[in-house]
């Protein structure tokens, strides 16, 4: 069973969620009602080995890709920042030197993105074939409007992307998914210049495949995107585009006039939203490539890194 599955089993036994959960599991972050105000939660680990290679990358970029890609998922909600929490389990031989250094290195990027880390764990394992980890929890509240879910796309909407995809986990210890800069401020820019016309988000972890169809299934819509518009890195094909992951850009659905950039990013539209029932689409996400329309699946969009 795969990730995605297994969590999906996991949830449905969750069936009697307290009123307090306002945004169940199923969403880039969960949300509940406390003391009057809501607050939005979510937890992601960062494996050595399968999300950094420890090998070519320094620790600076280790810490700050274990919290920037948390904070990935607060833009994914238009949430603001609150505050981070972090437990590290490190291989024996790690070091008490190299461990200050990651965690001075989370610290930072916290400060710099504004959610300040209140509280840590740190643990040193007894078999040296463990490999670090770095899970990260973050807390956020939401912006000056309810955080944006991936279960509002409707019919007649776009489909956008802000940045570049593909490529980004090209192996020269430089790459895009280890010094992006989380979208939260876009996000926030977003739902002020479209209000209620910004129906759904995103951010694309997974790559863009798996992600809009994420959107897609949440909004029980089909969504089919064009890869002669993708916005794409480096000498990144529209496949990578599509299947490639770590991008950590905003992917959502919009209707009405949209901007072409924001804070110098740019805004992409790349494909649009039919019904759940629209029949002349073979799967819920399709590419349009020239005249054919493609299943987005047949790509294969699991990232390992
Ligand atoms: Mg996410």
């Amino acid at each position: 069973m795969r990730e995605f599955e297994l969590l999906r089993h996991i949830y449905r036994s969750n069936d009697r969620l307290d009123v307090a959960v306002r945004i169940p599991p199923g969403d880039d972050m969960g949300m509940i009602r406390f003391g009057g105000g809501d607050i939005l939660a979510a937890v992601d680990q960062l494996v050595g080995g399968r999300h950094v290679n420890l090998e070519t990358t320094s620790l600076e970029l280790v810490g700050r890709k274990a919290i920037t890609r948390s904070l990935s998922d607060i833009a994914a909600m238009a949430a603001r920042p609150l505050c981070t929490l972090v437990a590290a389990t490190l291989p024996p031989d790690f070091g008490e030197e190299r461990a200050q250094e990651l965690f001075e290195s989370m610290r930072r990027t916290c400060e710099r993105f504004e959610c300040p880390l209140i509280g840590g764990d740190l643990a040193f394992h007894a078999d040296p074939s463990h490999p670090l980890v770095c899970s990260v929890t973050v807390l956020a509240v939401p912006g000056h409007v309810p955080p944006i879910l991936r279960s509002g796309a409707k019919p007649g909407d776009t489909l956008y992307v802000t940045g570049q995809l593909g490529g980004t986990m090209l192996e020269d210890g430089s790459g895009h998914h280890l010094t992006f800069d989380p979208r939260i401020t876009e996000a926030l820019m977003l739902t002020e210049m479209l209000g209620d016309r910004l129906h759904a988000m995103i951010d694309l972890s997974d790559g863009l495949g798996r992600d809009a169809d994420h959107i897609a299934e949440a909004s029980g819509v089909k969504i089919v995107i064009d890869a002669a518009r993708l916005p794409r890195r480096g000498n990144a094909s529209w496949e990578d585009a599509v299947r490639d992951g770590e991008d950590y850009e905003l992917c959502f659905a919009a209707t009405g006039s949209v901007p072409t950039e924001v804070r110098g990013v740019p805004i992409t539209p790349v494909g649009e939203v039919l019904p759940g029932d629209a029949d002349e689409l073979p799967a819920r996400l399709c590419v349009r490539d020239g005249d054919t329309l493609r299943e987005a699946g047949e790509f294969g969009w699991q990232h390992e890194a």
